[in-house]
């Protein structure tokens, strides 16, 4: 069964989900309500009938620089932290599927027990036809992050967007949690997101290769009411960077 053409702006959309979804109540870890709060967003999406690909990410449960900062050798770390995020992709398989979503989960790095590998025609077929796709291990490689795995595998599955659904609901000029004035961008030229050392998105090696190839990004609050409908829908929502966007904040 191939999906159905979706009436909405975005028809395929790679949606990178941090780790720190994941945490709930806890302090650290895997919280399965988490997990199913997560779901749930993404069914909402899943019955538009938008393809979906996922790139889950490991902060929640170690991230290479923190594992370098106690001492453990930084690619070693970086193995941990990406083998971190297959636990997170398992979690929140078992959470979709739960609500009736059906998923496949394929991994960068080899793990046939639990996961397909990464083939990227295959994650495109598994699209086509319904499932929602399950990114694990990011790139596959050491130095760098999910993030960078997002932008690369939204490029080559040829997403229309690269959506970061985060904690803050979008791109501000300095830290919000810092300061009260601070304001938050509704549109951002990737050029600026470059240049502004206040501004803290993604890793510059993920901004710069969404920039260079044209790979619009949005960032907005995942758990914020109906944040993810609004943003396939193409609303007005977070932060919406591209190259052919004037920088404006918010009003
Ligand atoms: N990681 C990596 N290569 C990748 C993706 C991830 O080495 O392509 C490692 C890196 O150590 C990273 C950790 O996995 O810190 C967890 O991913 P990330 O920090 O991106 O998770 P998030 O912040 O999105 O929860």
């Amino acid at each position: 069964m191939t999906k159905k053409t979706p009436n909405t702006r975005f028809k395929r959309i790679l949606l990178k989900v941090g780790g720190e979804s994941m945490i709930g109540d806890r302090e650290y870890g895997i919280d399965p309500k988490a997990a199913l709060k997560v779901a749930k967003h993404i069914k909402d999406i899943y019955t538009m009938h938008v393809q979906i690909a996922i790139v889950i990410g490991g902060g929640n449960i170690f991230r290479g620089i923190a594992g370098e900062k106690n001492g453990v050798d930084r690619a070693t770390a970086d193995y941990m932290g990406m083998l971190a995020t297959v636990m997170n992709g398992l979690a929140l398989q078992d959470a979709l599927e739960k609500i009736g979503v059906p998923t496949r989960m394929q991994s960068a790095l080899l793990m046939p027990a639990v996961a397909e590998s990464f083939i990227r025609r295959k994650a495109i077929r598994h699209m086509e036809k319904g499932r929602v796709v399950i990114l694990a291990a990011g790139t596959g490689v050491p130095y760098v992050t999910t993030d960078t795995g997002a932008s690369l595998h939204a490029l080559e599955l040829k997403c229309d967007v690269l959506m970061k659904a985060t904690k803050v609901d979008g791109v501000y000029d300095k830290d919000p949690l810092k300061h009260a004035d601070a304001k938050r961008y509704r549109t951002l030229n990737f050029k600026d997101a470059i240049e502004k050392a206040d501004i803290q998105i993604m890793d510059t090696a993920a901004l710069a290769m969404s920039q260079e190839n044209n790979m619009p990004v949005m960032v907005f609050e995942l758990f914020k009411n109906d944040n993810l409908v609004k943003a396939v829908r193409g609303e007005d929502i977070g932060t919406y960077l591209a190259n052919d966007v004037k920088t404006e904040l918010a009003v």
